[in-house]
């Protein structure tokens, strides 16, 4: 290739593909995007984390409003739902986002292509537009950040109508009065939530005997509690086999995971969460010899680099947890490599948040990692109903529970579920990036009255000296 038009082409716009691009930009590179959805922002912005927070926050919101205004003494009636105004409030704040992300590509010189991406050959992307029209661009590297796509489940069709993804159940023009969600992930939890706080009685089956699997167990069982508590039904060790969708109502196949008899569920709406696949259909991955893992994923080394020289891969589409931040952080370190810097993403310390309520956040190890790792640890507790501000704000449940190395108290890893678990998490991802022990917590002045001197609360409970327990 004698002279590319560009040095970066990634194709993509997700958290990934977008941050790629502005930080390739920011280091002086010519950047090409090209995007084959008509908005920018990929699963995240337009049928993910945006859309998914919009409705649990609103949705959390309604629940407050007739269950805990009356209690603060605020009385406003028995809320009302207008749904198709929730969803207006959902879809103007993806709109904003999207075209943030539209802004920022052009503030940053970047060229936007509408249309599928296919690598040619290394260094060639054909963009084939909807309408059909092609255009081959040139450039001495390509980013892969073409993210993932909803797991399906052999035999159960999604219509997106009475059978749903994700993206279905962010768009329902009524609420179920009976919703059946398959898979106690994060999505499924979260989902899960919203309607149920809407009115629908939720019933969630998950094929494993536990709740959000490679969360800390504890966490997740007193978690399920409160999930109960709050009217959301639990099916573990069950799976879904068939769901027939002849009649008004749907009619679920029920059979333990470890087989048996089946048992018949009926829904208005079945939620298929089981999961998310990488995107790479119409990539032409196998005519230029990108390899693929036994899963679909783009092979990638330690500096994103692909088999094929000047191809590179970040995001879902790659192997690692599926999350928008680890995505977008990717996409940094990406750039900066192909600069000839010295990109770099920490994968253990990548927080994980549940936007339910109460939030889950963690960040490093659990106790069942740790433990099968053979690390001996310190253990340091604290739950909510002794933290001031919680009690004030009739928001108790959960705990802080930090996991310290039992020689050098170095952090290894914090779980909490609670309110604003969240943001809190912030603080021990700063912490645990700058290798903080357990007592570096402890010792940090913590704002009273806050939800965060539970964290520092559980810092000193590691060395047994908590003060408010
Ligand atoms: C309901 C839901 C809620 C979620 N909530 C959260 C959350 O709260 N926090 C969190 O961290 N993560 C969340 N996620 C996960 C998060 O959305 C993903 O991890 C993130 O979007 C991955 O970013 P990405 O850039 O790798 O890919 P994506 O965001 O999937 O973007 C890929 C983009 O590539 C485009 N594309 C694909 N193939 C081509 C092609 N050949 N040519 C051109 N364009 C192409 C797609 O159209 C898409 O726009 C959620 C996901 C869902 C579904």
């Amino acid at each position: 290739m004698a002279n590319p038009a560009y040095d970066l082409i990634v194709i993509g716009s997700g958290p990934g593909g977008y941050v790629c691009a502005i930080r390739a930009a920011q280091l002086g590179m010519k950047v090409a995007v090209v995007e084959k959805d008509k908005t920018f922002g990929g699963t995240c912005l337009n049928v993910g984390c945006i859309p998914s927070k919009a409705l649990l926050h609103a949705s959390e919101r309604y629940e407050e409003t007739g269950q805990l205004f009356d209690k603060m003494g605020i009385k406003v009636g028995k809320p009302k739902l207008d749904l198709a105004a929730m969803m207006k409030f959902k879809d103007e704040g993806v709109d904003g986002n999207v075209k943030g992300v539209a802004f920022l590509l052009k503030k940053n010189k970047i060229d936007t292509f509408q249309g599928t991406g296919r690598i040619a050959a290394p260094g060639k992307v054909e963009v084939t537009s909807a309408g059909g029209k092609n255009e081959t661009l040139e450039a001495k590297a390509i980013v892969i950040a073409t993210g993932s796509d909803v797991a399906r489940l052999p035999g159960i069709d999604i219509d997106e109508t009475r059978i749903v993804s994700s993206t279905g159940a962010l768009v329902l023009d009524k609420v179920p009065e009976r919703l059946l969600v398959v898979g106690a992930g994060v999505i499924g939890l979260e989902l899960g939530s919203v309607w149920r706080r809407l009115g629908s009685q939720v019933i969630v089956v998950e094929f494993l005997d536990r709740i959000l699997p490679g969360i800390d167990n504890e966490v997740c069982r007193q978690f399920q509690r409160i999930l109960e508590r709050q009217g959301i039904k639990f099916k573990l060790s069950s799976k879904v086999t068939a769901v027939d969708a002849n009649g008004k109502t749907l009619k679920a196949s029920v059979e333990p995971a470890a087989g048996g008899a089946a048992e018949t569920i009926e829904a208005d709406v079945v939620l298929v969460s089981i999961g998310r696949v990488p995107f790479t259909e119409g990539l032409g991955l196998e005519g230029v010899g990108v390899r693929t893992d036994n899963k679909g994923r783009v092979m990638v080394d330690e500096r994103f680099a692909t088999n094929v020289p000047g191809v590179y891969a970040i995001g879902d589409v790659i192997a690692g947890p599926m999350l928008a931040h680890k995505a977008e952080d990717e996409g940094v370190a990406v750039a900066e490599i192909i600069a000839g810097q010295a990109g770099h993403v920490n994968y253990d310390v990548i927080p994980n948040v549940v936007y339910t309520f109460p939030e889950i956040a963690s960040v490093g190890k659990s106790e069942d990692e740790l433990k099968a790792a053979g690390v001996a640890f310190n253990v340091g507790k604290f739950p909510f109903t002794a933290n001031g501000r919680a009690k004030i704000n009739h928001q108790t449940d959960g705990f802080v529970k930090i996991l310290a190395d039992a020689k050098t108290d170095r952090v290894l890893g914090v779980h909490i579920v609670g309110a604003d678990a969240g943001n809190m998490i912030a603080e021990a991802a700063v912490a645990m990036e700058f290798g903080a022990a357990s007592e570096d917590i402890a010792r940090t002045c913590h704002a009273h009255p806050t939800l965060t001197e539970a964290v520092k609360e559980a810092a000193l409970a590691v060395a047994k000296r908590s003060i408010n327990m």
